[in-house]
């Protein structure tokens, strides 16, 4: 039975990838900061008993070593994280560290105890910074804008480098925006899913949003920690692209949401000048390409299905049916 050790287990990915690796006969481990032995998440899929979890802070390299040699993992998935831009500007110390040291932590425990670990490192769209009309590929040139992208990108870096110098088997997924019904509220996705099921359910009158002209890649959750497997189980390492190939505005987003729920967007979102970053990236769009040739992986779900998922959850949630 292979074992993998999964980083930020309460996180949106982790949970969806320790579902994904139970199904595939993995024996699964989770690490939080805090002590946990439940989630929603595992409780709404029944999984509980089904995932070890531990505690430990991955800037704490002496526990983290203790941690790692227990386990002996075959594979592990770093997808603990600061991982708000919006933070970032707020507290860059802490998501740098929560993103570079962490990981230069666990490399440096792979490559003194057993090189053959195989590890995911997730990197971020937001690196390319804005896109305009181009589309970032693997080749395409960062420029990160926020601290939660600078420390993405030098991380990125530090894993190819590494990889290289010590042929170990590291693997960059550069990801753009991925959702699910357990995407944290924080995120704008959910919060416009859950505040448009609220207005109609009349719990709420009003959405404050910023800058509705933005463009991304939204893909389906799910969908993203697949291909997370897949590379580590290709012949060599390599970086990928994981998005959609589809960008679309926050507006269409909004609009598309409340549709769904036969509300007109127009009578029920204002623009909050305090949610307009003054640096924002305006358009975010990715070639998908390497990952369908090379991994033979297509995202499922383009936009609409993923905020109908996201909906009928948020509406089950709330209403209670
Ligand atoms: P998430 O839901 O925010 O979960 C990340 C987990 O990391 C949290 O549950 C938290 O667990 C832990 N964490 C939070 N702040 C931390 C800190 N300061 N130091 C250490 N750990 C901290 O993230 P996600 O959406 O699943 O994303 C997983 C990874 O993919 C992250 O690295 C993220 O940056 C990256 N990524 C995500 C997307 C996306 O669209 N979702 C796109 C590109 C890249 P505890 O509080 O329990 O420790």
């Amino acid at each position: 039975m292979k074992k993998a050790l999964i980083f930020g287990i309460t996180g949106q990915d982790a949970s969806y990838l320790a579902k994904f690796l139970l199904g595939k006969g993995y024996k699964v481990f989770g690490t939080s900061r805090s002590k946990i032995n439940e989630t929603n998440f595992f409780k709404f899929y029944n999984l509980i008993n089904q995932v070890t979890f531990h505690s430990v802070n991955l800037n704490d390299f002496k526990s983290l070593k203790e941690l790692i040699l227990q386990i002996m993992p075959d594979e592990i998935y770093n997808l603990g994280a600061q991982s708000s831009v919006s933070f970032s500007f707020k507290n860059p110390i802490e998501t740098k560290k929560s993103i570079e040291l962490a990981t230069l932590n666990i490399i440096e425990i792979i490559l003194s105890i057993n090189k053959e670990i195989k590890y995911f490192n997730a990197c971020s769209s937001e690196c390319f910074g804005d896109t305009g009309n181009l589309i970032a590929d693997e080749n395409s040139q960062f420029k990160p804008i926020s601290p939660y992208a600078e420390a993405k990108a030098i991380t990125f870096e530090k894993v190819s480098n590494l990889r290289n110098k010590n042929n170990l088997f590291l693997c960059s997924a550069i990801m753009f925006n991925h959702e699910s019904p357990f995407r944290p509220e924080k995120f704008v996705t959910r919060k416009i899913t859950l505040t448009a099921v609220k207005i109609k359910l009349g719990i709420t009158n009003k959405l404050n949003l910023g800058n509705l002209l933005i463009e991304r890649d939204w893909g389906w959750a799910p969908d993203y920690v697949e291909a997370m497997w897949l590379m580590l189980q290709q012949n060599s390492p390599d970086d990928y692209i994981l998005a959609t190939g589809q960008s679309n505005s926050l507006s269409t987003f909004v609009k598309t949401a409340f549709n769904m729920l036969d509300l007109n967007w127009k009578n029920y979102v204002e623009f909050d000048n305090e949610m307009n970053r003054k640096f924002e990236i305006l358009k975010s769009s990715g070639n998908p390409n390497k990952a369908k040739t090379k991994l033979g992986w297509v995202s499922t779900m383009k936009m609409e299905d993923v905020i109908s998922n996201m909906i009928e959850h948020d509406y089950k949630l709330m209403s209670g049916n």
